[in-house]
């Protein structure tokens, strides 16, 4: 691992007071990590520095060809007052494979693992009390090359900065209604859908918006190819339950392999229930959530952690899963692994990295 050096800001901002007013991702802390890569060097100089502007040149092939990656992974406050983050290193391993897709170098994964507990530890403060509050923390990678011929570039920039935010779900957890998209497509096999690169959330901005304005808080893709399948929801992994058995679909390459799906299918098994990943038709999802046998639809990401789905809607044809109520199997499971994140619950997975 290198040697992190820091430097403290002389201007520390106001920290925000009413920790119910935070929203998601609007506030940024007082520190962010920044760490160089150049062909031939590898990275070098990781640092801790004020959280500021960058200043790029317009000819940066970020800004023309889009490598850009991203994670996102949480800090969260115990009772005791203690702090600990969740599978941080799965995210840097996601960053690796994300970053091969797209031509760009593998991150140094151990040093840009020890920036972040350094750029925590040293915006500790920030990371709000009241229940359901976190530090949101986004790892990310962008080209920095100055020229326009299209190439892999040879220079980088990872950074880290962090954002305290509020409870996703402020009286309990309240279920969403999502529109099936039939018209376009997130990601094709052979793709980038299994990378969380930035290029994935621009095609998708627009289907997300259209849904919006017909009153769905998200969309569910389907497949590329046939438009049959059930790939996932915005920012989220879906499952569906038919009593105590939880489906998935398979991770086949379009999907991006969520670490929050990875712990939920973990601790399904651990708590018994009946857990398999297949390929989904969504005509057999609507057929079975009209029979009543599916009994319950959520979805599964860092920011929400699960997500019950209580509507969905597709060309029209709208179905109400579970009567619009959160299920036993999504409010088991995210009490659960909420319960593991918060260091209420024993943590035998050994997923917590405690400050
Ligand atoms: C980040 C993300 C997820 C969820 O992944 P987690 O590791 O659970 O946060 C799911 N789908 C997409 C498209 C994502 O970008």
């Amino acid at each position: 691992m290198q040697e992190i050096t820091v430097t403290r800001t002389t201007q520390p901002k106001v920290k925000p007071t009413d920790e119910s007013k935070l929203g998601f991702g609007k506030i940024f802390t007082d520190h962010m990590f920044l760490m160089d890569y150049e062909a031939g060097k590898g990275w070098f100089n990781p640092r801790v520095v004020p959280y500021g502007n960058f200043s790029l040149d317009p000819a940066t092939t970020v800004f023309h060809y889009g490598q850009a990656i991203f994670e996102g992974t949480k800090c969260y406050r115990r009772a005791d007052g203690g702090l600990q983050l969740f599978r941080p290193a799965d995210n840097m391993a996601r960053m690796t494979r994300s970053a091969k897709r797209m031509g760009m170098p593998a991150l140094d994964e151990e040093t840009a693992l020890a920036g972040l507990k350094k750029l925590v530890e040293l915006d500790a403060d920030w990371v709000p009390h009241q229940d359901g509050t976190s530090l949101y923390i986004r790892p990310t990678m962008i080209a920095t090359d100055v020229m326009l011929g299209v190439h892999a570039a040879a220079r980088y920039l990872f950074f880290i900065i962090c954002s305290p935010v509020g409870s996703y779900y402020k009286d309990g957890l309240k279920p969403v209604g999502i529109y099936v998209e039939d018209e376009y497509v997130r990601a094709v096999r052979g793709g980038t859908g299994f990378t969380k690169c930035a290029g994935n959330y621009a095609a998708s901005i627009l289907a997300g918006d259209v849904a919006e304005q017909k009153g769905y808080s998200q969309v569910l893709w389907l497949d590329g190819v046939e438009q049959k399948y059930v790939e996932e929801v915005g920012s989220m992994n879906m499952m569906f339950a038919y009593g105590n058995h939880i489906v998935t679909p398979t991770l086949n390459g379009s999907i991006l392999p969520g670490i929050t799906r990875d712990s939920i299918l973990t601790l399904a098994r651990q708590l018994g229930y009946e857990v398999s990943e297949e390929r989904l038709a969504i005509a057999d999802i609507f057929a079975d959530i009209k029979s009543g046998k599916l009994t319950e639809a959520f979805g599964t990401g860092t920011a929400a952690v699960i997500s019950p789905v209580g509507e969905l809607c597709m060309k029209g044809e709208k179905l109400v899963i579970g009567g619009g109520q959160i299920g036993p199997v999504a409010q088991k499971l995210y009490d659960t692994l909420t319960g593991i994140q918060y260091g209420k619950l024993p943590d035998e997975n050994h997923w917590v990295t405690k400050l």
